[in-house]
């Protein structure tokens, strides 16, 4: 009885530790660590102060501020709460359940190769283009931040989009569900610091969409005329069409 108590002490030790590692993980790549951080020195510095010290008047002041803190918490931290959970729903453990929720599953079949063909073409012509190809998380926030297209995807489409100096040429285009659904859209981007510097906004933000999407983002540089796909935070560079087809094909 006492081992069978000691063992599972052990195996609940061993939990905690792997939740608390699992969360420090989570916030980590939500870059939401710093808030936590600073709650959990707050929370300390409070039960420090009122519990252990028994400071009457600094522990009513702190008590006052737990008090409505947990609101002005929630109010204040709203981007990085929901980066949070957005961080903890599309990890890799978690994702089988993502796509077993998932609907529509046979109208995710997108076509690539018109996709492909327009990268390849805008390529060679050194016309910078960004498109986002939306997987099991839905990308329905970014597509609010851009312009309804709502279309098939075409080749042509894709190239008239991205022509230089076109109304929608600027920011993102989404590709949802084997239709194009927005354009112009702005993206989140990576504050990662170990992006290369050489890399400028258009690259950041294809990184920083799929730190938070389970999405792939295609990027043609107008300045080097290069093709680089982004999924997981990872940016594969200088992609030939063949490559990023297969991509495509492989991650859809
Ligand atoms: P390139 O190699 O094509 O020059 P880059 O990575 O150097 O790309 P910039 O030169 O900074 O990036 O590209 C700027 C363009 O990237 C903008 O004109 C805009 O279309 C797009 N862009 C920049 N920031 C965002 C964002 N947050 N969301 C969507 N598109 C963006
Ligand atoms: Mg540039």
């Amino acid at each position: 009885m006492f081992f069978n108590i000691a063992i599972m002490d052990v195996i609940d030790v061993v939990l905690v530790a792997f939740l608390l590692y699992y969360l420090y993980r989570v916030m980590k790549d939500s870059g939401s660590l710093n808030v936590f951080l600073g709650i959990l020195m707050f929370i300390f510095s409070w039960l420090f102060v009122s519990k252990l010290l028994q400071m009457r008047l600094l522990g009513s002041i702190f008590d006052q501020l737990m008090s409505v803190g947990t609101l002005a918490l929630v109010i204040i931290f709203q981007e990085e709460i929901r980066n949070f959970f957005r961080t903890l729903g599309s990890h890799r453990q978690l994702r089988f359940l993502s796509r077993f929720f998932s609907r529509d599953k046979k109208e995710d079949a997108t076509d690539v190769l018109p996709i492909v063909l327009a990268c390849n073409s805008m390529a060679q012509q050194k016309v910078g283009a960004l498109i986002v190809v939306q997987r099991n998380m839905s990308l329905d926030d970014i597509v609010k931040t851009g312009e309804t297209i709502n279309a098939d995807i075409s080749q042509r489409l894709i190239e008239a989009v991205f022509f230089k100096n076109a109304p929608l040429h600027d920011g993102a285009m989404v590709i949802q569900n084997g239709r194009i659904t927005a354009a112009q859209c702005i993206l989140p981007v990576s504050h990662n610091l170990n992006i290369s510097k050489k890399l400028g906004l258009r690259h950041r933000s294809a990184i920083g969409v799929t730190e938070s999407y389970d999405a792939i983002a295609i990027v043609v540089s107008e300045e080097t005329g290069a093709i680089s796909a982004a999924i997981g935070g990872k940016l594969m560079q200088n992609l030939d069409a063949r490559k990023l087809e297969e991509i495509l094909n492989k991650e859809k």
